[in-house]
């Protein structure tokens, strides 16, 4: 497959593995978040070699869950590139022993996430490589990229999931808080589904124009408000 790296705004860029997506923000050096499942190594680089940059120049991994689809390959890359790993401490305590999700799941109600589940997120397993996570994140903080990153914690799909909010660009990246498969709704799985509901209406209140997903295609434009209209009107009975 010739994976290609899409450009979401000047310094981000979006890599589908398929099933997952990836990012790649440009500044300082390549920062990569999340890594795809176990094996994605060879693809992320190439993606980023087709986009006409090096995946050497990959200086940290930020990873906005511990889920084997997002953290698979981080210490496959880690010991490749020899570079840190940040995620939120409640999930690094679980990806150092290889712990990639934790027991209790809420499945989203409906056919087509059960069947998902039984077909594709079961049969993935809930272990990876152990990975020590070299500086953990937490709410509010502000990385130095692009301008100010913000880290949002938004617990619910796992204990210690984040978000970020690329300020200058207006892009948020939701990682699996939501999903944009089939349209934007909840994702398939959530450890704590009030939670869950809670953070999403919690980056609701924040500002920007441009959204991305672990899983489903990116909305470029006006996804504040989309996402605002979506989740006011949310039959919330319904989960
Ligand atoms: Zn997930
Ligand atoms: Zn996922």
């Amino acid at each position: 497959m010739n994976n290609r790296m899409k450009r979401i705004s000047n310094n981000i860029y979006q890599i589908s593995l398929g099933w997952v997506n990836v990012f790649v923000i440009e500044d300082n050096g390549l920062t990569l978040i999340d890594t795809g499942p176990k094996g994605s190594a060879g693809k992320i680089f190439s993606a980023i070699e087709n986009g006409g940059k090096s995946p050497y120049d990959i200086k940290r991994i930020i990873l906005t869950h511990a889920h084997p689809d997002h953290a698979g390959s981080a210490e496959e890359i880690k010991r490749m590139l020899r570079v840190p790993v940040m995620a939120h401490r409640e999930d690094a305590k679980i990806m150092r022993y290889g712990i990639a999700c934790r027991k209790e799941i809420c499945l989203t109600p409906g056919l087509k996430n059960w069947l998902i589940y039984e077909l594709a997120i079961k049969r993935s397993g809930i272990n990876i490589e152990p990975v020590s996570i070299d500086e953990q994140l937490n709410d509010h903080d502000l990385l130095p990229l692009l301008g100010g990153i913000r880290i949002i914690h938004t617990p619910g799909h796992t204990r210690g999931h984040i978000s970020l909010l690329a300020e200058n660009e207006e892009v948020l990246i939701a990682g699996d808080l939501l999903s944009n498969t089939t349209g934007l709704g909840l994702c398939i799985i959530y450890e704590n589904m009030a939670e869950g509901i809670s953070s999403i209406l919690k980056v609701t209140d924040l500002d920007f124009d441009k959204m991305v997903f672990g899983h489903g295609r990116p909305i470029l434009k006006d996804a504040g408000s989309i996402m605002r209209q979506t989740f006011d009107n949310y039959d919330y009975a319904l989960v």
